[in-house]
C-alpha cells in the first residue's frame, strides 16, 4: 500500500472536531437525563458504556501511547490489530496522527512545539489545541516504524468510516439487537461514553502536567498523581512516564494504578507481547535520590541548621550517593554482561540446532538415495 497522507493546512479551524467537542457532552448528558427521568435507562446500555468506556482506555493507553506512540513493548500481530481497531473507539484521531503528536510532546515537552504545551494554560492543553491544525513532522524517515506498518496506515486512511462505525454504529447495533435499546447504544454507549473517554485522556495533558508530585525531574512539567492515575487508566504518573518514557509501566510501583502496565503483563504471559522495557530499578532510584537530595538540601536552610552541620550534612549526602551511583553502575554493567552472556548461550543453542538439522538433511538424503534404490531393484 502506497503511503499517500493527506496533510492538512497548518492553522486551519477544525470546526468539525469543535463542533462534536462542544455538542457531545450537550447530547450525551441531556440524553442520560431524558433517559433517567423516563425511566427508559437500561442496565445493560449502561453495563455496554462501562465495556466501551474500559476498552476504549485500553487502546489508548496499551495502544496508541505505549505500544505505537512509545515501542515499549511489542506485540504479536493480532495485537498489533486490536489495538488499532480499539483505539478507534478514543475518536482522538488515527494512531499514526495521534503518536506523530504524542512524540512531538515528549521531545519539546513545555516549549512552543510541543503541541498541546501546558505553558499555553490548562484548556489549551486539554483541549484547545485540537480546534486548529498544527505542523506535524510526516517525513517517513523520522518515523519509519509507524510509516513501515500497513495497519496502521491502513487504520490512518479509513479512519473516518472506521471511527463512525465503532463509536456509533456498532453500540446502536449491539443494544438495538440484544434488548431492543438502539437510542440507548446510540446515545449513551455512543455519545455520553465519548465525553468520558475524551476527558479522561485529555486529563493527560492538562492535569497531569499541574497537578501532583515530582520525584523523578522538576525539569518539566509533568506531575504524578495517584488521583489524576485513576481518571486516566494509569497515566497519571506522568512524571516518571516523562523520565522513563520507554518504559512499559507508568505506575513503576507494584502497587500503584495503572491498568495499561497490568494488561501489557497480562499479555506478555500469554506470549502476544514481548521484550516488555523496564528502565533498571538501580537508575530510578538514583534519579528519586538526586531529586530527594536537593529538596533536603532547600529544606536545611529553613530548619535553621548552622552552616558548619549543613556542609557535614552535604558531605554525607554526596558520599553516599556516590557510593550508591558507583555500585548502581558496576550492577548495571553485570546485568548487561549477563544478557549478552545469555544471547551467546542461545547462540550456542542454535549452532548446536544447525549441526543436527545438517546431519539430519544428510540422513534424509541418505534415505531418499535407498528409496531409490530400493524402487529401481523392485522394478528390475
Ligand atoms: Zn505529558
Ligand atoms: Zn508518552
Amino acid at each position: 500500500m502506497k503511503l499517500a497522507v493527506k496533510r492538512p493546512p497548518v492553522g486551519r479551524t477544525q470546526w468539525v472536531s469543535i463542533a462534536f467537542l462542544s455538542l457531545s457532552p450537550v447530547i450525551g448528558f441531556g440524553s442520560l437525563a431524558y433517559f433517567m427521568t423516563t425511566g427508559t435507562l437500561t442496565s445493560a446500555t449502561l453495563v455496554l458504556a462501562l465495556v466501551i468506556a474500559t476498552v476504549a482506555g485500553m487502546g489508548t493507553t496499551a495502544g496508541y501511547h505505549r505500544l505505537f506512540s512509545h515501542r515499549s513493548y511489542e506485540a504479536a500481530l493480532p495485537v498489533r490489530i486490536v489495538m488499532l481497531l480499539i483505539g478507534l473507539l478514543g475518536l482522538q484521531g488515527s494512531a499514526l496522527e495521534w503518536s506523530l503528536d504524542h512524540r512531538t510532546h515528549h521531545k519539546f515537552v513545555d516549549r512552543d512545539k510541543d503541541p498541546y504545551s501546558i505553558t499555553k494554560g490548562f484548556w489549551f492543553a486539554h483541549m484547545l489545541w485540537i480546534f486548529k491544525t498544527r505542523a506535524r513532522d510526516w517525513r517517513p524517515s523520522h518515523n519509519a516504524d509507524l510509516f513501515r506498518d500497513k495497519f496502521v496506515f491502513f487504520q490512518h486512511r479509513y479512519f473516518m468510516p472506521l471511527a463512525i462505525a465503532a463509536n456509533f454504529v456498532l453500540p446502536a447495533a449491539i443494544a438495538g439487537i440484544f434488548w431492543g435499546d438502539i437510542w440507548g447504544g446510540f446515545l449513551i454507549a455512543g455519545f455520553l461514553r465519548l465525553v468520558f473517554t475524551h476527558h479522561s485522556t485529555f486529563f493527560i495533558n492538562s492535569l497531569c502536567h499541574i497537578a501532583g508530585s515530582q520525584p523523578y525531574s522538576d525539569k518539566h512539567t509533568a506531575r504524578d498523581n495517584a488521583i489524576t492515575a485513576f481518571f486516566t487508566w494509569g497515566e497519571g504518573y506522568h512524571n516518571f512516564h516523562h523520565e522513563f518514557a520507554n518504559d512499559y509501566r507508568n505506575g513503576v510501583r507494584w502497587y500503584q494504578y495503572d491498568p495499561g502496565k497490568w494488561a501489557i503483563k497480562l499479555l506478555s504471559y500469554l506470549r502476544l507481547a514481548s521484550n516488555l522495557k523496564r528502565v533498571p530499578d538501580t537508575t530510578i532510584k538514583q534519579r528519586r535520590m538526586q531529586m530527594q537530595k536537593g529538596e533536603l538540601l532547600s529544606k536545611l536552610e529553613k530548619w535553621g541548621w548552622t552552616e558548619e552541620r549543613q556542609q557535614l550534612f552535604r558531605a554525607q549526602l554526596d558520599e553516599t550517593f556516590a557510593a550508591f551511583r558507583r555500585r548502581a553502575t558496576v550492577m548495571n554493567e553485570i546485568r548487561n554482561r549477563m544478557k549478552t552472556d545469555a544471547v551467546q548461550a542461545t547462540q550456542r543453542r542454535f549452532e548446536l540446532m544447525q549441526e543436527r538439522y545438517a546431519r539430519l538433511q544428510d540422513a534424509v538424503e541418505e534415505t531418499a538415495i535407498q528409496w531409490k534404490l530400493l524402487r529401481r531393484r523392485a522394478r528390475s
